[in-house]
């Protein structure tokens, strides 16, 4: 037996050829560009800001604007919460209403962009941490499209979302997105979209722009450690203390924000905007890496 013939025995005994191809179906669809992609935590609030021109939709508008036109968004939203992690892979994802009591404006808002099904390949293939189902059932909730619709009015750009997996630590979802960094060189914008202080059982609607003591507390605490990129605590949120514990009650709206550090390169500062608590307990704080 040649070597040629002993190697493509083994490809066929073991699979080699079909993950060869894999390989480079995926480097086709996405291939690593020269750039290197910013990556954002946005604190999205109420889900009006898609229709309201306030100062928090400005600061988006105003973080974003330098940006590279992206291939693609990929979003992970406080509001896709399963078991297991899933990625969206529908060629047309559906706008979809998850509220409530709001004004049926709101409710008429689509955002049409394209879903990007080579890219849902891409990351089901790169995350080695966990299996990544390919779902064809979600759509864009709108923890994704009450950010996008100001900032990207036109919808021009597929958007795909990763689910957050509830039952999983911060540092499960911090490692997990770590796999996901490498988009970032291959045109992707990678947005987290939550809210790092979220109570909502505790909000005062006559606070508007200020925020209970604890929560300015444990907001300065977060913004520290970002600032110095030392994110084990962040990641350990339940060992920062009872104010922590009252800003994450359930860590839904937290999460994102850790997706977005864990794509931080070394050599990366990041900057806060939109730093500003409403109605008690909640913060509109926001990050931008790169
Ligand atoms: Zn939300």
């Amino acid at each position: 037996m040649t070597r040629k013939d002993f190697l493509s025995t083994m490809a066929a005994m073991f699979g080699t050829v079909s993950l060869g191809t894999a390989a480079k179906a995926m480097s086709d669809a996405f291939p690593e560009d020269g750039r290197l992609m910013p990556v954002f935590f946005i604190g999205h609030g109420s889900p009006m800001n898609a229709i309201e021109d306030n100062v928090f939709v400005k600061g988006w508008k105003a973080a974003l604007a330098d940006v590279p036109q992206p291939k693609a968004i990929l979003c992970v939203s406080a509001h896709w919460l399963t078991r297991g992690t899933l990625v969206t892979a529908m060629e047309r994802p559906k706008t979809i209403h998850d509220f409530g009591g709001f004004p049926k404006e709101l409710f008429a808002v689509q955002y049409p962009a394209a879903g990007e099904p080579a890219l849902a390949r891409v990351v089901r293939d790169v995350v080695k941490h966990t299996p990544v189902g390919l779902d064809q059932d979600w759509g864009l909730d709108h923890g994704t499209w009450s950010v996008l619709k100001p900032v990207f009015p036109e919808a021009d750009i597929p958007v795909i979302q990763v689910s957050i997996d509830i039952e999983r630590s911060g540092k499960w979802h911090y490692d997990l997105a770590k796999e996901l960094a490498s988009l970032r060189r291959r045109g992707v914008l990678v947005i987290g979209s939550g809210n790092m202080v979220h109570n909502l059982r505790m909000i005062d609607f006559a606070m508007k722009r200020t925020g209970f003591d604890w929560a300015v507390e444990i907001n300065d605490t977060f913004k520290k450690h970002i600032l110095r990129g030392d994110h084990a605590p962040l990641c350990d949120y339940k060992s920062l203390g009872k104010s922590a514990a009252m800003a994450i009650p359930t860590p839904d709206h937290y999460y994102p924000l850790l997706y977005a550090l864990a794509m931080q390169s070394t050599d990366e500062q990041a900057v806060i905007f939109n730093d500003q608590a409403i109605m008690g307990s909640l913060t509109m704080t926001s990050v931008r890496i790169g």
